[in-house]
């Protein structure tokens, strides 16, 4: 992230002699000088950083004397094991764009330039430290160029390990046909094919994306068919700010997170008058949802060629249904020239595979909701107020969203997305991954921390691994795991005060061989205890209650006289017969699952009664309540409970629901009312237990119109945490497996 020169050059302005160093545990200085001089210079460096540096640790300390006599920047050694965080793959800078459309400039129009401050990293890197040779830049040899502005320390490219320019170039391949053509320079082209109503498969940085003209809905719906993808949205990339503004509403938290070096998806909120897309185009690209997920160009490639379309284009991962995105050119054309028309293909070589990230903020309080941590932020996570054991420990994650992380010479390594490990194809992506950290950190795993679901592809991993190499092995709920993170994430490890934990998720094992999912707990003196719950319902046909509403609905709303009119039509008479005989089993496992909760609401009110992708109903019933909330005057006073809390959260909204709707109330107010009342409820919980800290995680809390209420409505007495940097969702679990061990651990030390 050019340190190295940064240093360099503080170093010749301070007029010091001496070296500075990039080994495997960090940057070494070492400057003649007394201490006023090197005083100065040590605070000098630490406050005026280049733009991509954190320094985690530092120190300053007496050597024995050697004399220099000019300042240097030496070769790395590479005697110990790597200490190093793996920078992330950075998006673009501004001095590379400048120069990319600067016609006088050498590297004008070339798709592949970088800088120190951008481009590549921790896709290309197979090897520490972060060198050339360790990367698969080391195929290509600088020209003359290039190498002069690699070897000059007061040069922006001075070390810059992806540095190529025309002369040197990373070349494209054109697949068209059966043919493939080399050296392929031709962008007019594609943005012909774009223009056409084609789909073009290019290869970025994490991976391959599909793309296709977003205002083409014939394309759209092409693309669909083709990718066995009927109703997921759909990403897209506008060619630049001004071009996003003329169809969403774009805040200036929005903008910036557009605009930083991680340069994820944002979800923003759709205009009702669109400028670019036609409202057939975004109904095929998010069938009605009221938010669009906008990213801009962040390799120089997209760049050159959104500036010539002009418009936006959908730009989803390169892969079949749900599998894990493809990399590798040679099975981008056997598996991607199903679905795309032409392939364009460059000779830089992906180590692993990345999808893109997503974030997206609330309406009112702009509070972030990290949705999917993946490329421009994965692997690495950086928190110096975090004391970590020196040990080394792998956490597993979960299943749903596969991640998974390790403390490693006390850093953190949260991995990329992985997929959603039931499929064959995500555990081998999850194998892998773990392979190539094993290759570039040679951790001595010491424990591994697992979820206590016995039948999680990531549990049995972490189980085969521990007992193979006779590791320590540590279980943790899943859901006290979500706590944690939130905990974590917030430094709230070493709380002194009593805090709530509102963990609301799809499903998880619960401590009692039930399935949790809507559960306080209390952290209090490094103790974490189950103090109440939502209350239940009975659980029934596996997974199939998971992707079918309606079944959540039956279970919840059985007991009710409407059931017969409301809830009878949205099965067969088999069904019918079958599902209501398996609810009257006595020895039903009981489901306190908050997710399940919304997904019976969605299906109540809107019919949302089976998923066509994961969590599309509840996304639904947030979209219908959001747009009677933000428009309308809402208070507490609408919402549903009373003065009491009510025993069983489920049974006792559900009726409420179908009363309001035999009443024929807006079935939009019906849904935000349901909103309040879960905000009502986890204010009366916390007055019960008389606690004002309150951390939120799971997989409902990515609902934004659900925080903004929290955080409009909650008494300013409360004290309220939330993730942001890691997701609420599964994504977050190997974060918390691993708060969890560092807490166990720091306790044993005692
Ligand atoms: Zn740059
Ligand atoms: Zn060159």
């Amino acid at each position: 992230m050019g340190f190295r020169p940064f240093v360099y050059r503080l170093a010749k302005k301070y007029r010091l002699t001496g070296w500075v160093n990039n080994t495997n545990d960090g940057v070494h200085i070492e400057i003649n000088s007394d201490n006023k001089q090197s005083t100065h210079f040590y605070y000098a460096l630490l406050n005026s950083l280049p733009p991509l540096a954190t320094i985690t640790r530092s120190a300053i300390y007496k050597t024995k004397f050697t004399a220099h006599t000019d300042f240097s920047i030496v070769k790395s050694e590479n005697s110990i094991k790597p200490k190093l965080l793996l920078t992330p793959d950075v998006a673009l800078c501004d001095d590379c764009r400048n120069e990319l459309r600067n016609p006088a400039d050498r590297r004008h129009g070339y798709p592949f330039i970088t800088c120190t401050n951008c481009g590549p990293r921790y896709s290309i890197i197979t090897k520490l430290p972060y060198d050339r040779p360790n990367t698969t830049m080391v195929r290509f040899k600088m020209c003359k160029v290039c190498n002069e502005e690699y070897n000059n320390p007061m040069e922006r490219r001075h070390f810059s390990q992806t540095n190529s320019c025309p002369d040197c170039a990373v070349e494209m391949q054109l697949y068209e046909k059966g043919k493939l053509t080399q050296n392929f320079t031709n962008l007019d082209y594609i943005v012909h094919q774009w223009q056409q109503g084609n789909i073009v498969a290019i290869k970025g940085v994490g991976g391959y994306l599909l793309t296709c003209d977003a205002a083409n809905p014939k394309a759209i719906a092409k693309l669909r068919k083709r990718k066995h993808r009927p109703t997921k949205p759909f990403a897209l990339m506008y060619p630049d700010v001004e071009s996003i503004k003329k169809d969403v509403v774009l805040s200036e938290v929005e903008k910036e997170e557009l605009q930083s070096i991680h340069a994820p998806i944002v979800l923003l909120r759709a205009k009702s008058n669109l400028e670019l897309l036609s409202p057939e185009a975004v109904n095929e690209i998010n069938r009605s949802l009221s938010r669009l997920g906008i990213m801009l160009p962040y390799t120089p490639l997209y760049d050159l060629l959104l500036t010539k379309f002009k418009k936006p284009i959908i730009a989803t991962s390169g892969n079949i249904t749900d599998s894990t995105i493809i990399f590798q050119d040679d099975k981008a054309i056997s598996a991607l020239s199903k679905i795309a028309d032409i392939i364009l293909l460059n000779n830089r070589d992906i180590v692993i595979p990345q999808d893109d990230g997503v974030v997206q903020f609330s309406k009112k309080h702009q509070q972030k909701v990290t949705l999917r941590r993946s490329r421009g932020k994965a692997p690495t996570y950086i928190n110096p107020k975090l004391q970590l054991p020196s040990k080394t420990v792998l956490a597993t994650g979960s299943m749903l969203k596969s991640v998974f992380g390790l403390i490693n010479q006390q850093n953190i390594y949260i991995s990329q997305y992985l997929g959603n490990t039931d499929s064959y194809d995500a555990q081998c992506n999850y194998d892998q991954t773990f392979n190539h950290f094993e290759k570039l950190l040679s951790p001595d795993f010491e424990a591994v921390v697992v979820d206590k679901h016995p039948d999680y592809y990531s549990t049995r991993f972490g189980r085969m691994l521990a007992k193979k190499h006779h590791l320590g092995l540590y279980e943790i709920q899943h859901h006290k795991a979500h706590f944690y993170s939130v905990l974590g994430e917030n430094n709230l490890l070493d709380s002194e005060e009593k805090i709530l934990g509102v963990i609301w998720d799809g499903t998880g094992l619960g401590d009692d061989g039930n399935i949790w999912g809507g559960e306080f707990f209390v952290y209090h003196n490094k103790q974490m205890t189950r103090e109440y719950f939502t209350g239940d319902f009975n659980f029934i046909l596996a997974d199939k209650m998971v992707r079918e509403p309606r079944i959540a609905l039956l279970s919840i709303a059985g007991e009710t006289k409407e059931i017969e009119e409301l809830i009878k039509p949205k099965f067969t008479e088999t069904e019918w017969k079958v599902y209501t005989r398996l609810l009257q089993k006595p020895d039903n496992l009981k489901c306190s699952s908050m997710g399940r909760l919304f997904d019976a609401a969605a299906s109540l009110l809107f019919g949302f009664d089976v998923h066509s992708f994961e969590a599309e109903a509840s996304m639904q019933l947030e979209n219908r309540a959001s747009k009677y909330y933000y428009y309308h005057p809402v208070l507490m006073q609408d919402s549903y409970l009373d003065d009491d809390i009510p025993d069983n959260l489920f049974t006792f909204l559900m009726k409420k629901l179908i009363h309001d709707i035999t009443l024929q109330t807006d079935k939009n107010h019906i849904a935000a009312k349901f909103h309040i009342s879960l905000v009502d409820y986890i204010i009366k919980v916390a007055r019960k237990f008389n606690i004002n800290k309150i951390a939120f995680s799971g997989g409902v809390f990515q609902n934004t119109l659900l925080l903004d209420i929290i955080l409009e409505n909650m008494p300013v007495d409360f004290d309220l945490y939330f993730q942001k940097e890691f997701s609420p969702n599964d994504e977050g679990i190997p974060f918390g497996q691993l708060m969890y061990w560092a807490c166990q651990n720091k306790a044993n030390n005692k």
